[in-house]
């Protein structure tokens, strides 16, 4: 897959833009420097991958704005070798930013045609987090505690089960929710029961969904 010229170009204009918005962590805008946004969009888009703005990537699904990617990523606060999971593969466009951080991603998916599709492409371009084709409500219990975990829908609620998995020290990051706007909320797991939670204004995901398809 060809990363040309042009498209570092782009990509740098696309880091300025978003350090324009208010991100600041500098490992953060180096990892969407890095990663070739392009190739994680369906042909017909691939002049739109350097905006910044979420787009059609089939299924229904949207690959997440940069600039939300980053948000998230900045907020989550990781560090390397951090054990993330994240909610809603998707495009797999956030766990490769995730993976340039040098953390080690868990990434669920309930959408079987975008799992295999994300797993295909993120395995060709050399990105390997442990893929999952299931429904991100139950979390993967048998690979937890996570120093994070990050959900890239929109969450009705918080996700009790998810708290459960969830590091004491660790933090989760959620945009909390229904269909017409979600209010990102990060949530520390302070000890077994303490949880602190603050919220970081308002965005807009696709619906986290029950059950796979
Ligand atoms: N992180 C993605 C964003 C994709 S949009 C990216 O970088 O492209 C959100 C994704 O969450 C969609 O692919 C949707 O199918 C998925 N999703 C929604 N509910 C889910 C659930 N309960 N479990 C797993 N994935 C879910």
């Amino acid at each position: 897959m060809i990363d040309s010229y042009r498209h570092k170009g782009l990509r740098k204009k696309l880091v300025e833009t978003i350090a324009e918005k208010g991100i600041t962590d500098m490992k953060v805008l180096e990892a969407i420097g890095k990663v070739p946004r392009h190739q994680f969009m369906d042909s017909g888009f691939i002049e739109f991958a350097y905006r910044d703005q979420a787009f059609p990537i089939g299924s229904e699904q949207t690959i997440s704005q940069p600039y939300t990617v980053a948000f998230q990523t900045e907020l989550l606060n990781v560090q390397k070798h951090d054990k993330i999971l994240e909610v809603g593969t998707g495009s797999g466009y956030q766990c490769s930013i995730l993976l340039e951080l040098g953390a080690k991603v868990y990434t669920i998916e309930r959408q079987r045609e975008l799992y295999l599709k994300s797993r295909a492409l993120l395995n060709k371009m050399g990105y390997k987090p442990y893929f999952f084709y299931g429904d991100g409500y139950l979390g993967q219990p048998k690979f937890a505690p996570f120093d994070k975990i990050l959900i890239t829908a929109g969450a009705p609620d918080i996700p009790q089960e998810l708290l459960k998995q969830l590091k004491i020290g660790g933090r989760m990051v959620v945009p909390v929710g229904d269909g017409s706007g979600q209010v990102m909320t990060a949530i520390d797991r302070l000890g077994d029961d303490d949880f602190k939670q603050t919220e970081h204004g308002y965005f807009s995901f696709v619906p986290m969904l029950k059950g796979k398809q």
